[in-house]
């Protein structure tokens, strides 16, 4: 199967809750889907994004993955998190239709790096640009089409933060979008290698960068960020499907 409804799927799971940004606690099934435009330095997904695990991600169709989710779910309508990856490179314009009809909510978490019209469809929608660690570069006027195709959905921003160079570039994109709620949260310099999510995360390295994270944001008076940490790194590592 593969036709422009085609969805590529790496791997759905839950029902679990979600570890990050806007909706962190909130129980949520996830389908993340295999491909990405972008290729950070400190991707924690690459099992979902390198082309060699391509033959691990599997063509489905909506019906395919609503009934995915539907099973997990018990048939409860709850948040499901359209993750990768990079989703935007997706059809997920009928599944959210269909889940829509039977209830179900849908977030999606992206770079801003590809719009499509299905985004006003969403619930949430979370830009999450990536920072000058990440060696990538930002289309602003793409990441603005983001916005703008998606104003149907409740927007924010979730920036991950390595060091100070992240940070100061977080203070100019939250002013820049000055309406869009900001959520900080400290980077994972200890990612998992694509094929072992057993390896060990430097959790004291990552609680010592949002401590610092958190001491930058005060001192400097910014009261509209939100500075969260990732949960379910946290309670599990860099286990996957949790
Ligand atoms: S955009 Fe996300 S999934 Fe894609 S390479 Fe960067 S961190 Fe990984």
């Amino acid at each position: 199967m593969s036709d422009d409804t085609t969805i590529r799927v790496s791997e759905i799971f839950g029902p679990t809750i979600q570890g990050e940004g806007a909706l962190i606690g909130m129980p949520t099934v996830f389908v993340r889907t295999g491909g990405c435009d972008y290729r950070c330095s400190w991707c924690d997904s690459m099992h979902a994004v390198d082309s060699a695990y391509r033959e691990t991600w599997n063509p489905m169709s909506a019906e395919d993955v609503m009934a995915e989710v539907e099973q997990l779910s018990g048939g409860a309508p709850l948040m499901v998190t359209l993750s990768g990856g990079n989703p935007a490179i997706q059809p997920f314009g009928p599944l959210i239709a269909m889940g829509h009809a039977r209830g179900y909510r849908f977030a999606l978490e992206t770079q801003g790096s590809v719009a499509r019209n299905w985004f006003a469809d969403l619930d949430m929608l979370v830009l999450s640009p990536k920072p000058p660690s990440s060696d990538m570069q930002v289309d602003w006027d793409i990441f603005e089409d983001c916005m703008r195709v998606g104003q149907g959905a409740e927007t924010v921003l979730k920036i991950v933060i390595f060091d100070e160079a992240d940070y100061q570039w977080a203070r100019d994109v939250a002013a820049r979008y000055p309406d869009l709620p900001v959520y900080l949260q400290p980077g994972n310099h200890t990612p998992p290698p694509p094929e072992d999510d057993t390896a060990v995360v430097d959790q004291e390295g990552v609680d010592a960068r949002m401590r610092w994270l958190v001491d930058r944001v005060m001192d400097d008076k910014w009261y509209g960020a939100r500075v969260l940490p990732q949960l379910h790194v946290m309670l599990w590592g860099n286990k996957r499907g949790v």
